[in-house]
């Protein structure tokens, strides 16, 4: 039997995060990972890190995070190509417009600073966009980031802080003895008082063990990338309702996504579509016309959590004290992670922390009550990133 002070399923950006914190704060941690760090979400997403647009409830959560994403050098030894290019959120129309107006007042109650940017100013600024765009809104601390660097980073800084990062270490079965948390995993069994359930969209499977079913969903956004181009693109770029959203990184590529792909058999294995590959070209080149003649060089899928109500699971179980659950981040989880990691070492260590999380309550499944809000409209239209 292995001892530990805290035991992590999943070594997704939340999980590597977490385990980050707790080592820097003295904690004896094991992360058990079934494959390798980042190879899930966190290492194949849009790379959007995006506070813009986000259900209230959730936006003292990407705060939080995003501070940290700006410390991600001195945190972990890289900034993982953070790149607070801003986020910028178009209209197509009037109504469009409005939304982005609604919003925005919600966002500066929590000291969110976006810029409204008008007809004339927008087609003055950004002379690449097709006729559809009528306005923006720019959320500049907003940005991007290479999401293959994050989680091998975090995971990296966290075993040099002390923590044991044990890759190709599937959880095979999890219990509680009375005592603590008993996990089997590699052939191994490791022990602690605290467990994490960092999981991902696996982490239903998980919260089942101990008595916590939840009506989780995978999601499959689709993703593609042009050959490189001449740089013309600074913001990250969204659209009111969802359905497309692209950035330029520095070598040239656009990366764009929309629609859906699916999963091989089982989740952990997952293809693009077609399908979804030429309805997200055809609203990008109406979005950005000079993109028409653009080669898709590479096309990829994933797979997230998603809930109906557009929440993840984050904080204590309600049946089993010592077990946090943090998954389900319902495409939206790249930006969060690194402050998901800090919030769940903060409720290990301190019993509390200074974010909002009764919106992400596990116990809401069982009162069958899913408040949530714009974000069912959101996932059904495609906004992920
Ligand atoms: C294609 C795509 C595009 C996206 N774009 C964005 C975006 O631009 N911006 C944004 O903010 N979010 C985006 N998201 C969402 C974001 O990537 C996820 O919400 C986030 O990365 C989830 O992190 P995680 O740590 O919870 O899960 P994951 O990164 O999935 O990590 C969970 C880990 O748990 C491991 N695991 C599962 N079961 C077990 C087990 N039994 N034993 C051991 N290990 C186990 C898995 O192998 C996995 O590595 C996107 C998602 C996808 C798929």
């Amino acid at each position: 039997m292995r001892r530990a002070d805290v035991l992590i399923v999943g070594g997704g950006g939340a999980g590597c995060s977490a385990a980050l914190f707790l080592a820097r704060r003295g904690v004896r941690v094991t992360l058990l990972e079934r494959g390798l760090v980042g190879s899930q979400a966190t290492g194949v997403n849009y790379g959007g890190v995006r506070q813009q647009g986000r259900d209230p409830a959730g936006i003292p959560l990407a705060i939080k995070s995003r501070a940290l994403w700006s410390r991600l050098p001195e945190l972990i030894g890289t900034d993982a190509e953070f790149d607070p290019c801003g986020h910028l959120k178009l209209a197509r129309s009037e109504a469009d417009e409005a939304e982005l107006l609604r919003w925005n007042r919600v966002a500066a109650e929590y000291g969110l600073v976006t810029q409204m940017i008008g007809r004339n100013a927008i087609r003055e600024a950004h002379p690449y966009f097709g006729d559809q765009v009528v306005a923006g809104s720019l959320l500049a601390e907003d940005g991007s980031a290479n999401p293959r660097l994050l989680s091998p980073a975090l995971a990296r800084a966290a075993r040099d802080a002390g923590a044991e990062i044990l890759e190709h270490h599937a959880v095979s079965a999890a219990a509680h003895d009375g005592s603590d948390f008993v996990i089997e995993a590699a052939g191994a069994t490791f022990a602690a008082p605290w467990l994490l359930n960092c999981a991902g969209y696996w982490g239903g499977t998980l919260s089942e063990k101990f008595g916590e079913p939840v009506p989780i969903a995978p999601l499959h956004p689709n993703m593609l990338v042009t050959e490189p181009l001449p740089y013309f693109l600074r913001h990250s770029l969204g659209v009111v309702g969802g359905g497309i959203y692209m950035r330029q990184i520095a070598r040239g590529n656009v990366i764009f996504g929309g629609g859906r792909g699916s999963a091989v058999k089982d989740p952990s294995r997952t293809r693009p579509s077609a399908e979804a590959a030429l309805g997200s070209m055809e609203a990008a080149t109406a979005l950005v016309p000079r993109l028409a003649g653009a080669m898709v060089i590479r096309s990829w899928s994933g797979t997230d959590g998603t809930f109906a109500d557009g929440f993840p699971v984050l904080g204590p179980s309600r049946t089993t004290p010592g077990l946090i659950h943090a998954f389900g981040f319902c495409g939206e989880g790249f930006q969060l992670g690194p402050g998901v990691g800090q919030v769940l070492s903060e409720l290990v260590m301190d019993g509390r922390t200074d974010v909002p999380l009764e919106a992400f309550d596990i116990g809401r499944f069982a009162r069958q009550d899913t408040g949530g809000m714009a974000s069912t409209a959101r996932q059904e239209e495609g906004e992920t990133a």
